[in-house]
């Protein structure tokens, strides 16, 4: 994955690391996210839905784009919480997780 759409070059890595720092229950499913688990499986190289993601709740990015950076607007999901409450129309939501961990 090389490209992924608009966000480079914002500060979206410290929105993340702040939404992390909250160290919050997942807003979907309300169960614990474990923080430390990695984005993909070291061993199997498979995307973990249980690992940590940023969600655009409770605004979903598609009507509220203008939220889209707003610390307010964000919060930590189980990355398959995540992917199942945007699946609906954005794919976008997740381009951004994929290098850092
Ligand atoms: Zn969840």
């Amino acid at each position: 994955m090389g490209a992924n759409s608009g966000r480079r070059g914002r500060p979206w890595n410290r929105l993340k690391a702040e939404v992390y720092a909250r160290r919050s229950t997942c807003c979907r499913c309300r169960q614990a996210i474990d923080y430390t688990r990695p984005y993909r499986d070291p061993l199997t190289g498979k995307v973990d839905s249980l690992s940590k993601s940023v969600d655009h709740y409770p605004h979903p990015l598609e009507t509220h784009p203008h939220l889209a950076e707003d610390p307010a607007n964000l919060a930590a999901a189980h990355l398959g919480c995540n992917l199942s409450a945007g699946m609906k129309g954005a794919t976008s939501t997740l381009g951004e997780t994929t290098e850092e961990w």
